[in-house]
Parts: structure tokens; C-alpha cells; sequence
């Protein structure tokens, strides 16, 4: 199909997430046609590199050879079969391997969709094993300001980016909200004051309390803020003391893109129930819920205690056998030794960028950069949409957070595509702010 008839049919018919439609009509769209490594490509052969990783999935780049080969065998086998009742490889193979590398303690692997729902299992799985285990009254829980956690009501009702909620907060639940820990401007120690609120809060009302959620170093959504892990280890500790469940969301800074595995280990903390998804299963829908011996031995017993939750396609064969053969490339290819070697080029061309005059502030962890582009930074505010129009132009797709621009690439981006990717934001950034 030719390029306009593509780009005329969408508009006809294509809803796109997260987008304001009017201005999608008005605009002309990246149409990509194939993606390699880091690189998105139009059909008649335009290229862009992928800044943000396509939504933060693609962290083995695109075209992966073995993770292509991985889903052609399975689906050579069988493609899909329930999990309920039934068993096979992928899922049993891959769960074992997961545990095996996951935070202390985390024994039990239940599978979902995507991200959404592996917050929403952590949700019903966390009430539940309350019910079960004589405290019914716990089946509140703490959520962050700035969290993200997904869109599907319940992972909604845990979000904390007020512009995200406005629409549906008459059917949100209500949950306990709290501080971030996320520094703001000039407090570099945000997290002792919102560990201090959080403490209060916990204290008085534990008995009513299922589980704190947290995403754990970095809330992503809220635009890349980077917060201190000390506040982990002491959110930790007050859970264990107080007998709350601690979640860490980590679909987003799992699998290497602040540096470790998982972002829980630079806090040295294990969660009870870590959820997982994006680059879990980078090219198809696929999430996990991992929960501890002790969540998951509440649901053992006579039948009506089951788990009584699932998705259709929960522990799909296709998705399983790509998430082992990530966790095969991890090991194979070091993934996160290149990610050591290569974030301080996104940590030095930030420092750069906070430079341009206005800029507000910039941050950066492992393969994370991002920079405010002003005080605010609000996710409606349009300066990050003019760095778009000029990293385009240049050859890169960097989707801005508002007025937060970022990078999150691919992890296994070569030194010379990491360069010029940081060297197109850069520029993006001068002219956008030169133009005021
Ligand atoms: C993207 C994201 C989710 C939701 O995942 P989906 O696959 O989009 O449902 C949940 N939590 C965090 C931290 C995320 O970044």
C-alpha cells in the first residue's frame, strides 16, 4: 500500500492512544514500514532513530534475530493454549528462569497481558491473600503522586499524574496518596520529607492497609523523576514492620534501563510482588505478576480459596518463548555490562543540555535522560512537541512527557547511534529554546 492511502486510511479509522486527534489529522505521521535495531524506517526508506525504545519495549533493539527465530519455532508447534488445566515449556521453563534472577524471595509467576493487568493481578492478589489470611479490613493501598501504573481502572486509581486521571476520577477508587519522593525544585532531599508523610500515615492506619505501590528509583510517566533509593530501603523496612505489602511496578525500570536487572537491587530491597511487562516480552503483549512464598501460600487451601483471576491469552507460548530468549540475550550479549559502558554518554550530554539557557533541569540514570524544558513541565505544556518537530527533522522520534523530553533507547544501541541520537536531542533543544 502506498504511503498516503496508509496515512488516509488512519485517519479515517485509527483511534491513537494518548492523542489529541484534530492535531493528528492536521499533522503528517511517521508511517514506518520496517524497524532495525535502533532505527524506524519508512517504506520508501526514510529513517528515524527510535529515542524512546518504542514506548520503552524495545530495549534489544528491533529485529532481534533470535528473538524473530524464537517466536517462528514456537509458533511452528503450537501458537496458543489456555493455562488453566495445561502446561507446556515456554511457560513453566520461563517462570523457573525468572525467579531465578528475580529479587530475594519472589517465587511465583503469574502471567497477563501487559503491564496494566500485571498491576491489576498485584491489586486482586494483594486483597485477597489479606481476606484469606483473617485481616479483611486491609484492602486499602498507598500509591505516590507522579506514579504511573497503567490505565485499566484499577492501575488508574493507583496513578498519580493528575491530567491522566481528571477524565475518570468519578470511577476511580479512592486510594492513600503520598508525597513523592521525587525531588522538585531546589530539595534534593524530597524523599526524607515524603518518607516522613508516608511513616504517619502507615503508622495510624496499617490495620486498613493491603500494600504501598511504588515504581521503584524512577516514576516514568511523571516525566523521568529520578528519586533517591534510600527511600526504598526505608519503605522496606516500615512495611515489615507494620505488616504491608510492598509492590514495586517494574515495567518500566526492569530489565536493565536504570542499570541493574532491576531497579530494586540499587535500593538492595525485595519487594513482595514485582510486576513486569514492556521489555519483558518486547514484541508482543505480555506481563507478570511475581509474588512472594507468602502471598502466594494464602491462596493454597480448599478450592474456593483459589486465585480466582486470569486472561485469556496468560502465559501465550509465543510471548514466553521470546521472554526466555531475552533473558538468553541478556546473558549472552552482557546487556547490562553495555549499559554500564554506555549511560555516561546520556549522563554527559544531559549536563550539557542543562546548559541551554532556560532549561529548568535534567536528570539521568542508566539509559535514561531528560530534561525539563520548563519549571512546570506540565504533561499538556507544548515545548516538547517543538523538539519533536526538530528531532524529526533530523532523524529521530523523541515523544515528549509535555514539557519533559527524554531518551530511553534501545539498550543494545551502538556508541555511534547513542551519539547521534544525543547529539540530535541537543541540537533539538538549542533551536527550540533559541526560539522563544
Ligand atoms: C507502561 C507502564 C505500565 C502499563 O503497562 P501497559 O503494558 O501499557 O499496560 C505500568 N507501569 C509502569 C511503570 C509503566 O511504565
Amino acid at each position: 500500500m502506498k504511503r498516503d492511502e496508509i496515512v488516509r486510511r488512519d485517519k479515517a479509522h485509527v483511534w491513537h492512544p494518548y492523542t489529541a486527534m484534530d492535531a493528528w489529522a492536521a499533522g503528517d505521521p511517521i508511517v514506518v514500514g520496517w524497524a532495525e535495531g535502533a532505527r524506524l524506517y519508512e517504506p520508501e526508506g526514510r529513517a528515524y532513530l527510535d529515542g524512546n525504545a518504542s514506548w520503552w519495549t524495545a530495549a534489544l533493539g528491533h529485529g532481534h534475530p533470535r528473538l524473530l527465530r524464537a517466536l517462528r519455532e514456537q509458533a511452528e508447534r503450537f501458537a496458543h493454549v489456555a493455562l488453566a488445566g495445561i502446561t507446556h515449556e515456554p511457560a513453566a521453563a520461563l517462570a523457573s528462569e525468572l525467579v531465578a534472577i528475580a529479587p530475594a524471595g519472589l517465587k511465583h509467576v503469574f502471567y497477563t497481558d501487559n503491564g496494566s493487568t500485571a498491576i491489576e493481578a498485584a491489586i486482586k492478589a494483594c486483597v485477597q491473600s489479606w481476606a484469606q489470611s483473617g485481616a479483611p479490613k486491609k484492602n486499602r493501598f498507598v500509591a505516590l503522586e507522579g506514579a504511573f501504573h497503567g490505565d485499566t481502572i484499577g492501575a488508574a486509581s493507583l496513578g498519580g499524574v493528575e491530567v491522566f486521571r481528571r477524565p475518570f476520577g468519578s470511577v476511580l477508587f479512592d486510594v492513600v496518596r503520598v508525597p513523592s519522593p521525587a525531588p522538585g525544585e531546589d530539595e534534593g532531599d524530597a524523599y526524607l520529607r515524603a518518607f516522613d508523610e508516608l511513616h504517619t500515615i502507615v503508622e495510624k492506619t496499617a490495620d486498613t492497609i493491603a500494600a504501598v505501590f511504588v515504581e521503584p528509583v524512577v516514576q516514568g510517566a511523571a516525566g523521568m523523576r529520578v528519586y533517591d533509593p534510600t527511600y526504598l530501603h526505608a519503605l522496606r523496612g516500615l512495611c515489615d514492620r507494620h505488616d504491608v505489602l510492598l509492590v514495586f511496578d517494574e515495567v518500566f525500570t526492569g530489565y536493565g534501563r536504570t542499570g541493574p536487572m532491576w531497579a530494586a537491587t540499587r535500593a538492595g530491597v525485595a519487594p513482595d510482588v514485582m510486576c513486569i511487562g514492556k521489555a519483558f516480552c518486547p514484541i508482543l503483549p505480555m506481563g507478570a505478576m511475581i509474588a512472594s512464598e507468602r502471598v502466594e501460600r494464602a491462596f493454597r487451601g480448599a478450592r474456593d480459596r483459589a486465585f480466582l483471576y486470569g486472561h485469556t491469552f496468560c502465559g501465550n507460548p509465543l510471548g514466553a518463548a521470546i521472554a526466555r530468549e531475552v533473558l538468553a540475550v541478556y546473558r549472552d550479549e552482557d546487556v547490562l555490562g553495555q549499559v554500564a559502558k554506555k549511560a555516561p554518554a546520556i549522563e554527559r550530554a544531559f549536563a550539557r543540555i542543562a546548559e541551554i539557557p532556560g532549561v529548568a533541569r535534567v536528570r539521568s540514570i542508566g539509559m535514561v535522560g531528560a530534561a525539563d524544558l520548563s519549571r512546570d513541565a506540565g504533561y499538556l505544556e507544548q515545548k516538547g512537541w517543538k523538539v519533536w518537530e526538530a528531532a524529526r527533522a533530523r532523524g529521530a522520534y523523541l515523544r515528549p512527557l509535555g514539557d519533559t523530553v527524554y531518551v530511553t533507547p534501545p539498550l543494545t544501541i551502538s556508541d555511534g547511534d547513542l551519539d547521534q541520537l544525543l547529539a540530535i536531542l541537543e541540537e533539538s533543544v538549542r533551536v527550540t529554546m533559541a526560539d522563544r
